[in-house]
């Protein structure tokens, strides 16, 4: 079986590595490819070519860099089956989700790329006095975005945009699990040699990426642990880090809503792509008033997310990415169950191949359990009963984590108290979404660096100032 290559100055060359890893199946559990292991050799030589394109990346004039992305964007949306397809093999995504979640993130990269045309990269201020100031941003060099698997190609898409509009070059290191779609994705590109390169690896390939003496950005999305390290390396070596982290996403359903089409919507939150979304919702907050009825329709909606491989048409949940993420799922469910936790249904693996995990729905919980507290990252959702609304959104507010939050009601007063929970985005009586002006900053360990719109632009590139002194007599 042929090993993955890597992009390097335009070029597909064999890595320096002289290791490999597994790619399998998470369905079927068939070994489907090998990547390199990865090396700070290669992150080296990818490093150079970035840092030598950059300079004539960033003169061409700024129309013409988004007309490139917007080429890149076109050849994507030519082959956004063959990309789902490749998702669902390498990390489980149901081929018709994949197929939504990449034209979003094509439609999102023209979006982004667009933005650069009003964002203000000169402006000049004048004073009564004569004098001016040009406050300018530049763009940061080169860059590297290290990515997680859960959305192997919108991820890369996402992070792209503003970075490339801006002027940066990039090394990308994809996910070691998902690594067959980004190379496709990178097969597509028609920008110069050494504006994108790809690094295939594990942390052999991220952490010598990571802390890179030549990069001046790492934009990271993944795991709390992961993050910690990129950002204390960053600090190290006076780089900017963005990074986009995990999440234990609340939800509060308050007394008054339509309680089925609520259980309906959290169903999707919780199940859609088995769980495995930083923003799933992993801990509802139901008012008493509608408890009942609320949990019996979440059970009800849970019955139709039957597992199979995502390549069938039908089918809605696919495996977890792997055995490792299984285990997490289980020992949440185990750990709930011991401190009184009850299944109203799941809890039980399908038999056979496959790295299956039934939708669950779990009450009488509370926080001194792991599925309350610890991201779960699985098709699991615990349903805690509170009193009040106000009880749901102090709960809800009391996490380590703020990636993102859902609240459902109907009462005006508490629509606007939504904004009390501190997380980067909150969505009211709605999952996902929201407007291209959208800009997030993750709360508490879910991350830093804002992104979205205008800040995605700052975040790509450095301001500076030149002050120009008024001309005595002019
Ligand atoms: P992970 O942290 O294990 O890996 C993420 C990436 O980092 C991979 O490419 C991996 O190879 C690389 N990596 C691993 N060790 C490294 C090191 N020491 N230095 C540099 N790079 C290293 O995370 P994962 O399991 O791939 O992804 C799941 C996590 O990502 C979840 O916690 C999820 O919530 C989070 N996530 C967050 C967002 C967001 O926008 N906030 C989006 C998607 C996923």
């Amino acid at each position: 079986m042929k090993t993955l290559q890597n992009l390097i100055d335009g070029t597909w060359e064999d890595s320096r590595s002289g290791t490999s890893l597994d790619v399998v199946n998470p369905a079927t559990e068939e070994l489907i490819a090998r990547l390199p292991g990865g090396c700070a050799d290669d992150v080296d030589h990818a490093m150079t070519a970035a840092v030598r394109a950059q300079p004539a990346w960033a003169a061409l004039p700024l129309a013409e860099r988004v007309a490139r992305i917007h080429a890149w964007a076109d050849a994507v949306s030519e082959h956004v089956s063959e990309l789902a397809e490749l998702e669902c093999r390498e990390m489980g995504k149901p081929v018709g989700l994949g197929r939504s979640f990449i034209d979003g993130a094509v439609a999102g990269l023209r979006v982004a790329a667009d933005q650069a045309l009003t964002y203000p990269f000169e402006e000049t201020v004048s004073r009564p006095d004569g004098s001016r100031s040009r406050i300018l941003r530049h763009p940061l060099g080169a860059t590297a975005v290290i990515t997680p698997w859960n959305f192997p190609v919108p991820m890369v898409l996402g992070a792209l945009g503003p970075l490339l509009a801006s002027g940066n070059t990039v090394v990308v290191k994809p996910s070691e699990h998902s690594p067959l779609s980004t190379v496709r994705l990178f097969e597509l590109l028609s920008l110069p040699p050494g504006v994108v390169n790809l690094v295939l690896g594990d942390a052999r390939a991220g952490a010598p990426l990571a802390e890179h003496e030549e990069i001046r950005l790492v934009h990271f999305t993944g795991s709390v642990e992961t993050g910690r390290r990129i950002g204390a390396g960053a600090g190290e070596r006076l780089h900017r880090s963005v990074l986009e982290l995990g999440g234990k996403d609340p939800v509060v359903v308050d007394a008054g809503v339509d309680v089925r089409a609520t259980a309906t919507a959290v169903a999707f939150g919780a199940f859609v792509n088995t769980g495995q979304i930083c923003t799933s919702m992993e801990r509802v907050y139901v008012h008493r008033d509608v408890a009942e009825e609320f949990v019996d329709a979440l059970v009800a909606a849970a019955g139709t997310y039957t597992t199979g491989n995502g390549l069938d048409e039908d089918t809605v949940l696919g495996p977890l990415v792997d055995e490792r993420q299984r285990d997490t799922v289980r020992r949440h469910v185990a750990d709930a169950e011991a401190r009184g936790a009850t299944v109203r249904t799941g809890g039980i693996e399908p038999e056979g191949k496959g790295f299956f995990y039934p939708a669950t729905v779990l009450t009488d919980v509370d926080e001194s359990m792991l599925v309350m507290t610890e991201e779960t990252f699985g098709p699991v959702v615990p349903v805690s009963v509170v009193s009040s609304f106000e009880e749901g959104l102090e709960r809800a507010s009391r996490s380590r984590f703020g990636l993102a939050a859902t609240v459902y009601t109907e009462d005006p007063e508490h629509i606007t108290a939504a904004a009390r929970i501190p997380a980067g985005i909150t969505w009211v009586n709605q999952w996902q979404g929201g407007g291209p002006e959208g800009r997030y900053e993750p709360a508490g360990d879910s991350g830093m660096g804002a992104t979205g719109a205008h800040a995605s632009y700052d975040a790509a590139t450095r301001p500076a100032t030149v002050h120009i002194a008024a001309r005595p007599g002019a």
